[in-house]
């Protein structure tokens, strides 16, 4: 029979390592890889890398790579949407199961690709986190070359931005998140006397985008057959924001986690809201608590809810989304609204065609 204390060391290597649920669990059968809907490619990619016997971590890696280096995805890397000074800020990290490891660059400007400085602090440092300025030196130490990263397309929302914010329906981040009401649809004869040589389907979509700057950013997290598993998330950030903001992308236990004995998580979205209940460590955590991944997306929502005393009028403006895989290859992906909100689906990979599937969700039908 145990004695007091063989009990007790029992539990509290329970509490502290993997959980009761995953204890003996030591492989996975068969590699999964997801990501935020806009990584169906970066799935695929990443897919095809671990069966090619890669690293988790240069797999999920190469997968996002394709994204940021999309100059028509205008959340994430090169083409995204700049800062309110017109200058595209990046946030990435990224995290190594098998090694513990991680590393992130914040703030970054010139560089394409910050998902791959992110591993290089990771590697050679014995930092953690580089922001602005340090980490474009850094960059350039290991030989990238700063490049201007502001596409046609993306300079363009930036200038109608500013034309926005000569009216009411502005939005602009000296304000809460909260004070950036709702803005109608375009004040069109403005716009073109404003930008008589761009066309008006230009002007509507860089209106929308003026007035309700969008989230995007992508998270993706992989597991291979041996159950070694590692994460990225990379991102312009919130389009129009104040120079030197930081989301929650670079944030390790934010817009990332993934810990080697249970699981990943990782996030898009108001990344304010996700620092505040610190949603990747949370989800991980209710994981090795016994929770299955769509319950611990779920209980991050519930978070960032309770923040707002749950009061829908006010989280109906905010897009926030969850993504979770378990080390034993389940997996899910929540959002906070279901029935209205474009966030619905992400992408999953387990061997064959990436797939969007649907995600859950707190509010809606
Ligand atoms: N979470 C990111 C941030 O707040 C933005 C996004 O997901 O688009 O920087």
């Amino acid at each position: 029979m145990m004695n007091r204390r063989e009990w007790f060391l029992g539990s509290a290597s329970l509490a502290a390592g993997a959980p009761a649920a995953f204890a003996n669990q030591s492989s996975t059968k068969k590699p999964v890889v997801i990501s935020s809907a806009n990584g169906l490619a970066a799935c695929a990619k990443a897919m095809e890398m671990l069966r090619s016997g890669a690293d988790t971590l240069d797999a999920v890696i190469a997968g996002v790579n394709i994204v940021e280096l999309d100059p028509n995805d205008t959340s994430v890397g090169y083409g995204g949407l700049p800062n309110e000074e017109g200058v595209v800020e990046l946030d990435a990290s990224v995290m190594h199961g098998p090694s513990r490891r991680c590393g992130s660059v914040a703030a970054i400007q010139g560089i394409k690709t910050p998902s791959k400085i992110a591993k290089l602090v990771m590697e050679h440092t014995s930092h953690v986190m580089l922001v602005g300025e340090g980490a474009l030196k850094f960059a350039e130490a290991y030989g990238y070359k700063r490049e201007d990263l502001i596409t046609e397309k993306a300079r363009t929302a930036w200038l109608v931005w500013k034309e926005s914010l000569k009216t009411e329906q502005a939005f602009n981040n000296w304000r809460s998140m909260d004070e950036n009401l709702a803005a109608d649809a375009a004040p069109m004869n403005r716009l073109k006397r404003a930008f008589p040589e761009i066309n008006e389907e230009t002007l509507a979509w860089a209106w929308q985008m003026a007035t309700h700057p969008p989230y995007g950013t992508i998270n993706c997290l992989a597991v291979n057959e041996k159950g070694e598993m590692s994460g990225v998330t990379t991102t312009s950030g919130l389009a129009w924001k104040i120079a030197g903001r930081v989301g929650d992308s670079p944030i390790i236990g934010a817009g990332l986690y993934v810990d080697q004995d249970v699981g990943g998580a990782g996030s898009t979205g108001v990344g304010e809201e996700n620092i505040r209940v610190a949603g990747g460590h949370t989800i991980v955590e209710a994981m090795r608590r016994g929770m299955p991944p769509r319950d611990a997306v779920l209980e991050a929502l519930k978070r960032v809810s309770r923040n707002y005393n749950d009061n829908k009028t006010r989280l109906d403006k905010l897009d926030i989304e969850f993504y979770a895989l378990r080390k034993d290859g389940e997996h899910a992906a929540g959002s906070l609204w279901g029935s209205h909100r474009s966030y619905k689906v992400y992408s999953v990979n387990d061997g064959g065609e990436s797939r969007h599937e649907p995600c859950v969700f707190l509010y809606g039908s």
